[in-house]
């Protein structure tokens, strides 16, 4: 059987791993397919298929759109892209634009909450001209000492509701779907368990993300709970979607799952890459 995992990260974004290295750690913990899923972002995707060669395994060419939906960020995976694809490259250009002006406005909120410097900071964490992401000023906040850890960084600073948190607006939930479906691919609701949102918020998205072309929910996350991988899959059952998973590896001790360690797939879903 081979061992599938669709969402990782890269130095394309906010990995601390260049495509080439996050290729051979999964080759070598035992990955078969692998999704490289930059945050709105498809520039690591070469590389890491020329490192897949030399290994012998395959790569998906994915990204993680960053979208809005009803007042949430979501993030919509969309898997087997054409990374030439012209709307999809434009659409996610524009999504990546306003990280930097939003970069700004986070490091001036966590001055007046008295961390000072901490844009110039996320600066020296970041690993692509073209994104900046709260990951990097999280990491900046724990080697600093301002914080114990990433988690400590989100949950203290970088979340709503928090001294260091800006709003943005990113794609909308149907330009994102377009896009992804426009460039080949299938697009898939990353880590549903992660968001703020009811049970009838959560079916509410499903159902819409469903009926404008959406291909599947992300079942196996590290996100999730045992109990949630079989919420998901029956969720994504109901909906009529695909299910997929993914460790959503984004460096080496900062990710609560390393590549080869995913759980299987609950049964009776059908999976994502079933007519791959
Ligand atoms: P951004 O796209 O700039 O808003 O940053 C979102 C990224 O922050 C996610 O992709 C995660 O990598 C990271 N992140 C969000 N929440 C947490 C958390 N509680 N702990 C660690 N990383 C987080
Ligand atoms: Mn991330
Ligand atoms: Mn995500
Ligand atoms: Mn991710």
């Amino acid at each position: 059987m081979l061992h599938y995992d669709l969402h990782c990260h890269s130095t394309r974004s906010d990995g601390v791993l260049s495509p080439t290295d996050v290729v051979r750690r999964a080759a070598s913990r035992g990955v078969d397919v692998l999704g490289l899923t930059d945050h709105d972002e498809l520039a690591g995707l070469d590389e890491a298929r020329e490192a897949a060669q030399e290994v012998g395994i395959v790569v998906v060419p994915g990204s993680e759109l960053s979208v809005t939906w009803e007042g949430e960020t979501i993030h919509v995976l969309g898997l087997g892209v054409d990374p030439r694809d012209s709307p999809l490259a434009t659409g996610l250009a524009g999504i990546r634009n306003g990280r930097d002006e939003r970069a700004r406005r986070i490091g001036e909120a966590l001055e007046v909450a008295g961390i000072p410097d901490a844009f110039e900071g996320a600066l020296t964490y970041v690993t692509s001209e073209r994104l900046i992401s709260r990951t990097h000023f999280a990491r900046y906040l724990v080697e600093s000492g301002h914080v114990r850890d990433m988690k400590d960084a989100f949950k203290r600073y970088l979340t709503a509701g928090k001294p260091g948190y800006v709003p943005h607006a990113w794609a909308s939930l149907s330009q994102a779907v377009t896009w992804i479906r426009g460039a080949g691919g299938q697009a898939v609701i990353a880590h549903p368990g992660r968001y703020k949102l009811t049970a009838s918020g959560l079916r509410s998205l499903v159902a819409e993300f469903r009926d404008l072309g959406g291909a599947g929910l992300e079942v196996v996350s590290p996100s999730h709970t045992s109990a949630q991988y079989t919420e998901f899959a029956a969720l994504a059952r109901a909906h009529g979607l695909r299910a997929s998973c993914g460790s959503d590896f984004h460096g080496p001790g900062e990710s609560h799952l390393d590549f080869g360690d995913l759980p299987p797939m609950p049964a009776g879903v059908e999976p994502v890459w079933s007519d791959w």
